[in-house]
């Protein structure tokens, strides 16, 4: 490395620094205009405020998000003449936060920190790449790809409507950059994420009197319970898979045999091929009580990000970059999904935790840091370049 490299701040830390009064304003507009999943008209309103944010760098276009809100997917125009391939950013417009919780929890700038719904869970992830993208054009820096920023509203509540669109967006591209937050408060990046799913299973045993007719009932609860224990009993800790029965619905009232429990359980898994494990093991459960009966559904939605070679290799860049910035930055595998769980199982290179530096992601303390915006911006600029 040449002598004297640090000292001397690099350009695209020095624009965004330059820069940071303008990203915090970007970041509390997105903030202050609320967007939880399950209300459409509000996520919607959300897109339009972002399209209308990049209208000057950025040819914009939405997709339908059927029952959800509608997709957004930005094109930026940036310096560099050919465009060989594709680098896709993804983010996601939708909160876990209902409507309303603003006026509880206002966006608010405190102890070093920005505060809000949706700050950290990644409003600012958006606004850092946002502000990246106008780096690398006032830079003047070339870019050799195509550059994508996919923003799906439906990534809190599964990715069902988006999901092939963003996997056909994957398989054009050369590399995947994920807007989600880092992991804890030194913001490591994510370079492997279990697989994420859920089972649901409903039991249907036989009503009674349960002081008249006792030995009639056939009861759905004490079947479940059953069926429960030996469930949780799949769990392979020294194997990162676990299963965790989450909620259940049985019975009807005190006096009567239960005819009918509901459970739902959460699974995890690190590799592709522990989804053989899982199916086996759910598709051996049979009925303790042969007068009740089992019904299973569900099964691994989200697929695991792997480790892979390509995504090693899109770590070593970015941990080169951030070292050109006197930043260390770290890696981190976590049982949480996002949507670049879909693009590694395609064999993309993915790269996931790139967002904001902060903590308490769906909590009432949701923040992050204000000394961590620079870098991370820069960081995202210079992986655009670079790739
Ligand atoms: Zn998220």
């Amino acid at each position: 490395m040449r002598s004297g490299y640090y000292s001397s701040v690099d350009s695209f830390l020095r624009y965004a620094r330059q820069k940071q009064n303008d990203i915090i304003a970007l970041i509390r507009d997105f903030v202050e205009c609320e967007s939880p999943s399950d209300h459409p008209p509000s996520v919607n309103r959300f897109v339009d405020l972002m399209a209308e944010r990049v209208q000057d760098i950025a040819r914009v276009r939405t997709y339908p998000g059927g029952t959800f809100g509608k997709h957004l997917r930005c094109e930026f125009t940036l310096p560099g003449g050919r465009k060989n391939g594709q680098i896709l950013a993804l983010g996601h417009s939708d909160t876990v936060w209902m409507l309303g919780t603003l006026s509880a929890m206002p966006f608010k700038e405190g102890r070093g920190r920005l505060w809000g719904p949706g700050v950290l869970d990644m409003k600012a992830g958006m606004a850092f790449f946002i502000f990246a993208m106008r780096a690398l054009r006032d830079l003047d820096v070339a870019v050799a790809r195509k550059v994508v920023l996919q923003v799906n509203s439906d990534e809190e509540v599964g990715s069902e409507s988006s999901r092939a669109l963003t996997e056909d967006a994957a398989r054009q591209s050369a590399a995947v950059l994920v807007l989600e937050p880092g992991t804890g408060i030194e913001g490591k990046l994510k370079t492997a994420r279990k697989g994420v799913g859920n089972y649901t299973l409903v039991v249907h045993g036989r009503a009674s009197h349960a002081g008249v007719d006792f030995s009639n009932g056939a009861n759905a609860i004490v079947e479940m319970s059953r069926q429960l224990e030996k469930i949780a009993g799949f769990t392979r800790l020294d194997r990162g898979i676990t299963v965790s029965p989450g909620v259940i619905h049985g019975g009807t009232r005190s006096n009567v045999v239960a005819a009918e429990c509901r459970a739902e359980i959460d699974i995890r898994a690190p590799r592709a091929r522990d989804r053989e494990y899982l199916d086996r093991k759910f598709g051996s459960l049979k009925p303790f009580d042969k007068r009740c009966t089992l019904k299973l559904s569900g099964g691994l939605n989200r697929p695991p990000m792997e480790r892979s070679a390509g995504v090693r290799k899109l770590y070593g860049i970015a941990s080169k970059l951030a070292a050109e910035m006197g930043v260390a930055i770290e890696e981190s595998a976590t049982g949480g999904g996002s949507d670049g769980n879909f693009t590694a199982a395609l064999g993309v290179p993915t790269l996931d935790g790139l967002g904001a530096v902060g903590e308490g992601a769906h909590a009432p303390n949701e923040s992050i840091l204000i000394n961590r915006i620079a870098d991370r911006t820069a960081l995202l600029a210079k992986l655009v370049g670079a790739l």
